[in-house]
């Protein structure tokens, strides 16, 4: 797995909103809107691809949001639909879907998810859970249990037999697959 420069905060915790454009990460038919819009979401969705494309958690964010959750919205210079190919290719089925982008920060007054906590936690490794509870807009209680969980899943995949951690595809198989996308063309 790549290790990040867990320093930098991603763009999409700056700028949730676009992470979530329902146009971006379910793009409709080219046939269904007018030239003016398809140019505005052209723009956008390259706009949001190179924020994507120059976040130092990229690949981590890609390899987690294809193999480990099914994030919604736009993550990592792929859609929904984009991530789902890239799973059927691999033969990947993922069990818990989250309705949350991965990376993405709390949005309105909604509960503070679990990738919020863990994108703040790598972002400023160096905070306490006070800290990160005062970015994240919530409880420090909330960001230890999130913290906690982090730990007891760290625990759990340690106990994995071997097999079953030697089926997860590698960072290259997943990479492999995105470089055929359309989407990993976009400027
Ligand atoms: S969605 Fe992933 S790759 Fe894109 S900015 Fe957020 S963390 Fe980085």
């Amino acid at each position: 797995m790549t290790i990040v420069d867990a320093t930098t905060t991603p763009p999409c915790a700056s700028e949730p909103a676009d992470y979530h454009d329902e146009q971006l990460h379910s793009p409709p038919a080219r046939a269904n809107i007018t030239a003016a819009e398809w140019e505005r979401l052209s723009a956008k969705r390259a706009a949001v691809h190179r924020q994507c494309a120059g976040c130092p958690l990229m690949i981590d964010c890609l390899y987690r949001a294809v193999v480990e959750v099914d994030v919604s919205g736009y993550a990592a210079c792929t859609t929904e639909f984009d991530r789902q190919q890239i799973r059927h290719r691999l033969g990947i089925v993922i069990q818990q879907p989250s309705a949350v982008p991965f990376g993405a920060a709390r949005v309105g007054g909604g509960p503070v998810s679990h990738e919020a906590v863990m994108t703040m936690r790598h972002a400023y490794p160096k905070d306490t859970c006070h800290q990160l509870a005062d970015r994240l807009d919530c409880s420090t209680s909330t960001v230890k249990r999130h913290l906690r969980r982090a730990r007891e899943q760290k625990h759990d995949e340690s106990l994995l037999p071997r097999e079953s951690i030697a089926s997860r595809p590698s960072v290259d198989a997943v990479l492999d697959c995105f470089d055929e996308l359309e989407s990993s063309r976009v400027a």
